[in-house]
């Protein structure tokens, strides 16, 4: 590429620095220089500007995975609902992850323990699917499909920030392919680590998104 933009990891360090102190969350994202893509580490060919102002490289996959992302990405603002907490019966309100497809009428309707209550991206039912051999007959099943979830109240520390869940298979068989059968296989799979690449964008995008909201819940009920 001739007009490769001049990437200036100095000053994309300094700003994510600010950023780190106000969302110290966002320091294991933030800490990599912009000179190498923020979610592997290949060589940028780009850095972009997050909601917060935080800078970050893509490399040229990743940048594709991050339109693929932008074009699908929620318009509205999360959505935010209230419910009662079970154990103190006190209104608890709480923003939903970006693109939640949780139907949370259940928690809305009775109290809560807010351990309980989960969001998640889960929506692709009619993902791609590979005949998969577990017990000696062949059953259509969704392989390497990924979405995101928090537990935004949970007493463990790692689930109150959105991340990724794969569904993944061990002792399953995709048996007795002939070179065709196999080209099919790779093209799904090739199709599934690109989906893989844009569930990763959208996890770094609703941390970010996330540990934003989350910062205000938590001043507003201190
Ligand atoms: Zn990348
Ligand atoms: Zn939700």
């Amino acid at each position: 590429m001739r007009n490769r933009p001049i990437i200036d990891p100095i000053a994309d360090a300094l700003i994510n620095r600010r950023i780190i102190e106000q969302h110290p969350r966002l320091q294991p994202v933030l800490s990599r220089p912009t000179t190498t893509c923020v979610y592997d580490g290949r060589p940028s060919v780009e850095v972009l500007t997050g909601p917060l102002g935080q800078r970050y490289g893509h490399c040229a996959d990743c940048a594709r995975a991050t339109r693929e992302l932008t074009a699908t990405w929620p318009s509205l603002p999360p959505h935010t609902w209230a419910f009662t907490n079970r154990a103190t019966g006190r209104p608890v309100t709480v923003t939903c992850l970006p693109g939640c497809t949780t139907d949370h009428d259940r928690d809305t309707v009775t109290p809560t323990f807010p351990g309980d209550i989960t969001c998640s991206t889960q929506s692709n039912e009619d993902a791609v699917t590979l005949p998969v051999d577990a017990e000696g007959d062949p059953i259509d099943a969704r392989v390497l499909n990924a979405f995101l979830e928090v537990r935004p109240f949970s007493d463990t520390v790692a689930e109150t920030l959105p991340y990724a869940v794969i569904e993944l298979v061990d002792q399953h068989y995709v048996d007795r392919l002939d070179p065709d059968a196999l080209a099919t296989v790779i093209n799904v799979l090739a199709e599934r680590v690109a989906e893989l690449r844009r569930v990763h964008a959208e996890l770094v995008r609703s941390r970010a998104v996330y540990a934003a909201s989350a910062g205000q819940d938590m001043e507003a009920s201190s």
